[in-house]
């Protein structure tokens, strides 16, 4: 409401989009400082929560940000994400996040996330939940099954090759360093040819 009265009585020197954009013109339109209280609500966010280091999931840029968890230290009570932010630490993104990262905490903490496997049986049009002993089995029956058909140990004109071209791995924007090191580690040691990263390793 405050905005709109404002807006409307302003004249055409300042856009709705500078206005919302900068603290200045904050300060000197309502009289006062707002940004000891946006501070201080930071605080409050973050008070008592145990702060993990993590990757923005969403693209190839990687921003660095830090979960804030509370109630993890505390009997009986579940952990739950209170607040993610941007690390300052990170030469990345050093602490800011674009609008897909700053709405990181709500995917976290949305109650349509995907917790299990869901599999969708050939010729089947619905995804029944499985469980992850199940499908971790179950793929790796599947990888050992392909491996075994498709598995190349020389080429037509009798080279050493020792290839599998019938199985392909595709990699996250946010694989670390370690991921791709075990990733590289398992693809090479079936074999595996076709290999995709949105980090283009
Ligand atoms: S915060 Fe934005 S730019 Fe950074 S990794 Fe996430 S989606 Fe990409």
């Amino acid at each position: 409401m405050w905005n709109e009265i404002h807006l409307t009585n302003m004249d055409s020197e300042i856009s709705r989009r500078s206005f919302i954009g900068s603290s200045a013109a904050l300060i000197t339109s309502f009289g006062f400082d707002l940004r000891p209280a946006a501070a201080a609500s930071r605080e409050l966010k973050i008070s008592r929560t145990t702060q993990t280091q993590s990757v923005c999931p969403y693209c190839a840029v990687g921003c660095s940000v830090i979960i804030h968890t509370l109630g993890d230290k505390a009997k009986n009570v579940k952990p739950a994400v209170v607040y993610i932010e941007g690390d300052t630490a990170s030469p990345i993104n050093r602490g800011t996040l674009c609008p897909k990262g700053a709405s990181l905490k709500e995917f976290v903490a949305c109650d349509r996330r995907l917790t299990q496997p869901l599999y969708r049986a050939p010729g089947a049009t619905e995804w029944k939940p499985m469980k992850w002993e199940e499908a971790l089995t179950r793929m790796a029956r599947l990888i050992k099954d392909s491996r075994d058909r498709g598995f190349q140990a020389k080429d037509e004109q009798g080279r050493t090759v020792n290839r599998l071209t019938n199985v392909g791995m595709i990699g996250g924007c946010t694989d670390t360093n370690e991921v791709n090191y075990l990733l590289g580690k398992f693809r090479f040691g079936l074999g595996i040819v076709p290999y995709e990263n949105q980090a283009r390793l």
